[in-house]
């Protein structure tokens, strides 16, 4: 049986705050590449697999990561975010880059992340000129920052501007939810679903979308998204009156603090092993490094935002790499997608992107 997350009263603090050799992310990189993968098809060579390089298509997401401050601590986040990370926070100016970089292409969607996107001061600039220029925005929400006094007005201000609330609640049972998130996070988690709800989302308004994500509360895939989702609304109907439209769900990705579990539990082999066997190429046309472009709180460029969060920049043919200022379509129209070990995840079963299931 795969190991779960043991539920605690805490979660954790961030591998930044402890100083943990994990917050290289050379060595998460080097951690992933030194396993012994060659009992696996293909012996864990994802470029082996892929056959060719992944080649981008247009850009039909734009995906701006604001900070990695965030209220909560989550075990498993691939961010490493928290309260600690002040210091990472994207600025007006940058801002203003991703801005005028978003005009230059023909990108439908603005899909905001963090951290907390919410906690960052130039949040809901960025929110109003997205939507000002008539873009679908989607706001990646991890629910509890809604009770903070600061953000208590943002259900209804959301749904004055059509914004898509994509919310992280790792499963609808508490015990899941909390031994990844920190005990009381469930609770909260319902109160801030329910003010959606009053707010009018989760109620099939194509303007008022609420979309839940869940991921698995240990070294295992995902489950089936389509039957998951009607047993989610079912139980949270039934157990707390609470309603949504939509459940994505994703894989784990072995980097940053789920990685530092994995390693803690002695589950890295087994659960790389599983990333690796489970390998779909159904999923390849599906990834989002196909279609997204992930800009960091700094301004810098990358493929998605797991490549974000080991810091692999994306790449331009003549090896230099693009920072938002510098915005240059055609160049990165003519990259090649950077790709690791990591890349498992996103194909393993019915593969793994920000939108969800895959295949
Ligand atoms: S998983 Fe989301 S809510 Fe949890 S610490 Fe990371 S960014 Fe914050
Ligand atoms: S992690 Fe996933 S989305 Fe990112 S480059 Fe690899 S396959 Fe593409």
């Amino acid at each position: 049986m795969p190991a779960v997350i043991d539920p605690g009263p805490k979660a954790t603090t961030s591998l930044e705050s402890r100083g943990s050799p994990l917050v290289s992310t050379e060595t998460q990189r080097r951690t992933l590449s030194a396993l012994d993968l060659s009992r696996c098809a293909g012996s864990g060579d994802f470029d082996a697999r892929l056959g060719a390089p992944l080649a981008p298509g247009a850009i039909e997401i734009f995906q701006i990561n604001v900070g990695r401050l965030c209220n909560m601590t989550c075990r498993h986040c691939h961010v490493d975010a928290g309260p600690d990370r002040v210091r990472e926070n994207m600025d007006r100016a940058t801002i203003d880059a991703c801005l005028r970089a978003l005009d230059r292409t023909s990108a439908g969607t603005v899909d905001v992340t963090g951290g907390a996107p919410e906690l960052n001061p130039h949040f809901r600039y960025l929110v109003d000129e997205c939507v000002r220029r008539g873009k679908r925005v989607m706001d990646r929400c991890n629910l509890t920052v809604l009770l903070l006094p600061r953000c208590a007005d943002l259900p209804g201000w959301f749904a004055e501007r059509g914004v898509e609330v994509v919310c992280s609640l790792p499963h609808y049972r508490r015990l899941n939810t909390d031994a990844q998130r920190g005990s009381g996070t469930y609770e909260q988690s319902l109160e801030a679903l329910g003010r959606l709800n009053r707010a009018g989302y989760g109620q099939g308004d194509p303007r008022r979308v609420l979309t839940l994500v869940s991921n698995p509360a240990g070294a295992y895939l995902g489950g089936d998204q389509h039957s998951l989702e009607a047993e989610w609304k079912a139980s949270l109907a039934r157990e707390h009156g609470v309603s949504f439209d939509r459940l994505i769900v994703i894989n784990n990705m072995p980097i940053a603090r789920f990685l530092e579990w994995l390693i803690e539990t002695d589950n890295l082999q087994d659960y790389m092993e599983r990333l690796v066997n489970a390998f779909n190429p159904a999923t390849l046309p599906g990834l989002m490094c196909r279609n997204t472009l992930s800009i960091g709180w700094d301004g810098r460029i990358y493929d998605c935002d797991f490549n974000q969060m080991l810091d692999l920049e994306s790449r331009y043919s003549d090896g230099e790499r693009p920072h938002i200022r510098d915005f240059d379509l055609e160049l990165l129209a003519n990259r090649e997608i950077v790709t690791g070990r990591h890349c498992f995840g996103c194909t393993a079963g019915a593969g793994s992107s920000c939108g969800g299931a895959i295949a």
